[in-house]
């Protein structure tokens, strides 16, 4: 089923996200924490492509065992490392595969790889053009802090409009820690004629050295809160993961209170992280979906 569809019957999505394994003796062990996550019914799984030197040509497939199991996949597509034509070749895959939804984005530039960028194929709204003129329920990505590329928040807004202009569905957001980011976020959006569905893009804090290697990945801001919970558990790694775990999910309750269109837990292939957070919110999503 198409994410679009879904946003169309649900007040409000439950996905998670897994990533590829960086070797393939590792494929089946991502398989299966895919596997378990479906067992928790969401909306959907995305699969990240690339991200982190994970292998690329696992993501579609790992997207197809997706929809095996019965749960719509979201399949990640960059155009860092591709041509339009190769882009097309793996676009013809996801067709071959079943795929409805992808999310198209520009990718993380790699160090010292010189131009991993085709003049063709340089952002995300040009990948997501092909992909609507190819018939997918297409996503882009938005940054409530600013992409860290972009000069100030209201640039990046700007080029977040080409986006939409593209035809994108839905935005899935960078992690951030503090809701009132997103809020203030969502108000600058839609001043500026955006209103397609936003989902929230949570990240779990479960171990203290995740916060230096996030802040570094999305220079997202780290609340006073959060800091307090990582200093003060960083020696114990089981505090510290019932800590990173009640924070997700107060961050979960407070958007779904204020009517975020979705929640999208980066899971980092830890199934149990999902069935702990799902336990915690499972009633309060039934409750605003029934
Ligand atoms: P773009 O939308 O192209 O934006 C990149 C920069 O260029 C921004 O500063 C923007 O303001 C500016 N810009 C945008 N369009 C234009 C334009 N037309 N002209 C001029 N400037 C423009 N990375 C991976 O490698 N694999 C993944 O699977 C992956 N999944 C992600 C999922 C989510 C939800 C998010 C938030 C990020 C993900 N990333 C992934 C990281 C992402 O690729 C990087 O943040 C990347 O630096 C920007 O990608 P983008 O699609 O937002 O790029």
């Amino acid at each position: 089923m198409t994410i679009s569809k879904i946003l169309e019957q649900k007040k409000t999505l439950l996905s998670f996200e897994v990533f590829p394994p960086k070797q393939q003796a590792n494929f089946e062990n991502t398989v299966n924490a895919a596997k378990e996550l479906c067992n928790l019914n969401p909306d959907f799984i995305s699969v990240t492509y690339g991200a982190g030197g994970t292998t690329r040509e696992n993501t579609v497939e790992i997207a197809s065992k997706i929809l095996s199991f019965g749960t719509p996949a979201l399949a990640h597509l960059t155009c860092v490392g591709n041509t339009i034509d190769e882009a097309k070749n793996i676009i013809s895959q996801m067709k071959k595969n079943k795929i409805e939804n992808v999310l198209a984005l520009r990718g993380d530039i790699p160090q010292g790889i010189p131009n991993p960028l085709s003049n063709e194929l340089d952002h995300a709204n040009v990948l997501a053009k092909i992909l609507k003129d190819e018939g997918f329920c297409v996503g882009g990505a938005c940054y409530p802090e600013g992409h860290p590329e972009s000069h100030n928040r209201q640039e990046d807004i700007d080029n977040l409009k080409y986006k939409i202009d593209a035809g994108v569905d839905f935005l899935t957001t960078q992690m951030f820690f503090d809701n009132n980011m997103l809020y203030s976020y969502l108000y600058q959006i839609q001043s500026k004629g955006i209103h397609v569905p936003v989902l929230a893009g949570i990240m779990p804090i479960t171990n203290s050295n995740q916060v230096s290697k996030m802040v570094k990945l999305s220079s997202a801001y780290i609340p006073a809160k959060l800091l307090s919970i990582c200093d003060r558990f960083s020696e114990n790694p089981e505090a510290m993961r019932q800590a990173g775990i009640a924070y997700a999910t107060d961050q979960i309750i407070d958007l779904i209170s204020n009517g975020v269109r979705g929640i999208h837990i980066y899971t980092m292939n830890k199934p149990s992280v999902a069935q702990e957070i799902y336990k915690n919110v499972d009633k309060i999503i039934s409750a605003i979906n029934s």
